[in-house]
């Protein structure tokens, strides 16, 4: 017998508003970024792919949930 499964609802996706804890430049990045996120202003890495959600490499007080 096969039960019936519940599909649970995948989150969306967000943009997120992040600033670089380096220069201040303020660059809109996916928080499911596969790959390495640098900021285009000086190269610092701002998000890591772990597989699964990305890392963001800022403090969370920058951050601006945007959608
Ligand atoms: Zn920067």
């Amino acid at each position: 017998m096969v039960k019936s499964r519940e599909v649970l609802p995948q989150p969306e996706s967000k943009f997120i508003n992040t600033q670089c804890p380096d220069c201040g430049s303020e660059q809109i990045i996916f928080d499911r970024a596969s790959t390495v996120v640098k900021c285009n202003v000086c190269g610092k890495t701002l998000v890591k792919p772990t597989g699964g959600k990305a890392v963001i490499m800022i403090k969370k007080s920058k951050q601006q949930i945007l959608g």
